[in-house]
């Protein structure tokens, strides 16, 4: 088993937060006129701010609090919610560096601040928005976990016909930053690898499965290449497809995170290290892809951020470190090595043999406790970003 490092020098804890988005399906009732208002005034501040070219809030309110207020008929807080809302969606429009045209606010979204502008009752399944009381017809099943969190800021929107009311929530967390344990996560196309020294497993991925619904999707698209755009049933399957090959992937991503904690926690490791494969992704980015090799990038991206939420939940640390040759080296003595049988590698110098999953998972724990030890000279490593 691998050792913790022990003059790893940082702080014993550190307080995070974690947050969350619920996404709720609301009764309509009587919103509908309200959200008008709303975006009446919305559309207005944001053609006011493109025509005084600011993004400062101290101007915006005297400038239109009061006529928000009276000639919108916005309440107080509803005003400067509505302000802070068009302030986000233009700053948003100058950051875009292609800008392209001017947002129109087709749909309906509403910036809605806790307390003032609503509150929610996860015991009754109601919200008061705006004065109106709705009920909470579709929530998350695993709503129950968060009921120690803290209800923060929320956004009304509408899709169609229905409501949804997204409340942002917000806990703090303590993460212990001593050193324990390591594991290691490798992910490559076939297979996730989980482990340290002493122990590995392997999770076959569901690339396949989901490739295999992309490729039905592409069958149809060029089996009617003028049609498929037009006829509303061959669209219909392909989207199908789509969201089959994705749910595949959003589904395991969401698996591996709830197991990479679990066995940290077997292991007793509080360090999950990861390979910061962002350089990886850029590379490949240009060059052209399969459905096989496109699907590891999401599932990749995925499986980070369901390994990072599990982790940070559970009060576990995640890190990245390079993954230069991590697949290749010898953990020995960091010679090359050579492929000596199926997924076998064996050292060229000291003769050390072993599985090729279980090498790269040797060498990333190694590569993680590296970067442990030499904390303050962190270079290959981010934490919890
Ligand atoms: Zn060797």
């Amino acid at each position: 088993m691998l050792q913790a490092p022990e003059r790893a020098v940082r702080e014993d804890s550190s307080i995070e937060e974690e947050i969350v988005t619920i996404k709720m399906k609301i009764s309509s009732s009587a919103l509908e006129p309200l959200a008008e208002k709303y975006m009446r005034a919305k559309r207005f501040v944001l053609q006011w701010l493109y025509e005084h070219k600011t993004t400062s809030l101290k101007e915006v309110h005297k400038a239109l609090y009061e006529v928000l207020r009276e000639k919108f008929g916005l309440k107080p807080k509803l005003a400067q919610d509505c302000y802070r809302d068009a302030i986000a969606v233009y700053k948003s429009w100058l950051k875009n560096p292609k800008k392209g045209r001017f947002p129109i606010l087709r749909n309906v979204s509403l910036w809605l601040t806790p307390k003032a502008s609503y509150t929610v009752d996860f015991n009754t399944m109601t919200a008061k928005i705006l004065g109106e009381e709705v009920k909470i017809i579709g929530y998350p099943h695993n709503l129950s976990q968060y009921k120690d969190f803290k209800v923060k800021e929320a956004r009304l929107v509408k899709r169609g016909d229905n409501w949804y009311l997204n409340v942002t929530m917000k806990k703090k967390v303590q993460v212990e930053k001593q050193v324990k344990g390591l594991m290691a996560v490798d992910i490559n196309m076939d297979f996730i690898t989980l482990g340290n020294e002493s122990k590995v497993i392997e999770i076959p991925t569901r690339l396949d499965d989901s490739a295999h619904y992309k490729k039905l999707a592409e069958n149809l698209q060029k089996k009617y290449p003028k049609r498929w755009r037009e006829n509303k049933r061959i669209l219909g399957r392909i989207r199908s497809f789509h969201i089959k090959a994705r749910n595949i992937v959003q589904d395991f991503a969401k698996k591996v995170g709830k197991w990479v904690v679990e066995e940290a926690k077997r292991l007793n490791a509080n360090y999950i290290v990861l390979e910061d494969l962002n350089k990886m992704i850029s590379h490949v980015k240009g060059l052209k892809k399969n459905y096989r090799e496109k699907l590891y990038l999401m599932q990749y991206r995925r499986v980070q951020q369901w390994v990072e939420w599990q982790a940070k939940k559970h009060g576990l640390n995640v890190i990245y470190v390079k993954p230069a040759y991590s697949s290749t080296t010898c953990p020995k003595c960091g010679e090359k090595m050579v492929e000596s049988g199926y997924r076998m590698l064996k050292c060229v110098k000291c003769g050390f043999e072993d599985h090729r999953d279980f090498i790269a998972v040797m060498n990333l724990c190694a590569r993680g406790s590296l970067t442990l030890l030499s904390a303050p000279q962190m270079r290959d490593v981010i934490t919890n970003r």
